[in-house]
């Protein structure tokens, strides 16, 4: 490739040489032009070349390369069924948010455990009984529970606790330690952001009915309760949750930009990332232009990826290209792009990155 091409292409890279075409890898060994805004949480080739990967939504996507939990951690433990069933995989970003809300309970109140129901597969997708947690973003994580004496009583079994607050079997929904996790997991700590907290209804009102109590006190922050109501919600198309959370985290933009697609809503205090992806798809229409070529298909392939309708209309124009192969990927990726996007889509845009077998 012309060296000036390979300059270029360096300056909108993604630390995704992998899915370039071996012909097109081979960049200059000079410093290289920095054609993107230096922000601090840009992706570059160290974060995201050997760092798990989520894809397409939370219902119909899948992870490359999970992360496990960590195996001895004493504060976020996985339920031994979930470790047989091997759904103990995610995101690091996931993991890591899981991890901090775990040790944050514990520092307050020594000897709390989180038990980590299931996360996803190694490989993310379907995963039996959940109609989410294909794509390392999805975790559910046992209640904190006192006994009749008080006693903590969290266990590896999730039990269903009824509008009363307790199990029938007397146990105790412990409301203060609970309000800390979520607490924690709601937090604007900057990086993670928790966009749901699925929960049965009569649990979160009595979560946001003590929270407002310290509110009240001076010992927890209004934005903090503000946060909560809009991120505990009691799923309408799934079980109520009165056994356990369900936390789900949006996408980070490292893999926003690799094909991770967040379903609605996006809370006030989450970034959408819209600069940083406009300024990606700005980088990469030019390479349309040079079809067909290998420049060209790369930033076909990404653009599909970053999934913006701002490609739609250049694609559109390359649908009646002379090179037939031009024109059936220019299709696909209009289609693609257009929202038709199965499973099997997904499948075959993966196949031409080179990334199958992940
Ligand atoms: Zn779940």
């Amino acid at each position: 490739m012309p060296r000036t091409t390979a300059y270029a292409l360096a300056g909108i890279e993604l630390g995704q040489a992998r899915l370039l075409p071996r012909s097109a890898v081979s960049l200059p060994q000079a410093p290289l032009p920095t054609a993107r805004p230096s922000t601090a949480d840009q992706p570059t080739a160290a974060s995201t070349k050997h760092r798990p990967v989520s894809q397409g939504t939370a219902a119909e996507g899948w992870l490359e390369r999970g992360a496990a939990l960590p195996a001895a951690d004493p504060t976020l433990v996985a339920r031994p069924i979930s470790q047989r069933r091997k759904a103990i995989y995610g995101t690091s970003y996931l993991i890591e948010r899981l991890a901090d809300a775990a040790a944050t309970v514990a520092s307050r109140f020594p000897g709390s455990v989180v038990w980590a129901g299931d996360l996803s597969s190694v490989h993310g997708g379907d995963l039996k009984g959940h109609k989410s947690h294909n794509s390392g973003r999805d975790a559910d994580l046992s209640f904190f529970m006192r006994d009749t004496s008080g006693r903590p009583a969290e266990s590896a079994r999730f039990i269903p606790i009824e509008p009363s607050g307790r199990t029938r079997s007397g146990l105790w929904f412990d409301v203060e330690r609970n309000w800390v996790l979520v607490e924690a997991l709601v937090a604007d700590t900057g990086t993670t952001h928790v966009q749901w907290i699925f929960i049965a209804d009569h649990l979160r009102a009595m979560l946001l009915e003590h929270a407002e109590a310290l509110v009240a006190q001076g010992l927890a922050s209004a934005d903090s309760v503000k946060r909560a109501k809009r991120v505990l919600r009691q799923p309408s198309k799934s079980s109520p949750h009165a056994d356990h959370y369900h936390v789900r985290v949006y996408c980070d933009l490292a893999d926003r930009l690799e094909g991770c697609v967040d379903d609605r809503p996006r809370h006030a205090w989450a970034p959408d990332h819209s600069e940083a992806i406009k300024h990606e798809v700005n980088g990469l229409l030019p390479f349309l232009a040079s079809a067909p070529s290998d420049e060209f298909r790369y930033a076909v392939q990404r653009l599909v990826r970053i999934g913006d309708k701002r490609a739609v209309r250049p694609l559109k124009r390359l649908t009646s290209h002379p090179d037939p192969a031009v024109r059936a990927l220019a299709l696909d990726a209009v289609d693609f792009l257009n929202e038709v996007r199965t499973p099997a889509a997904w499948r075959s845009w993966r196949a031409l990155d080179g990334g199958a077998g992940e």
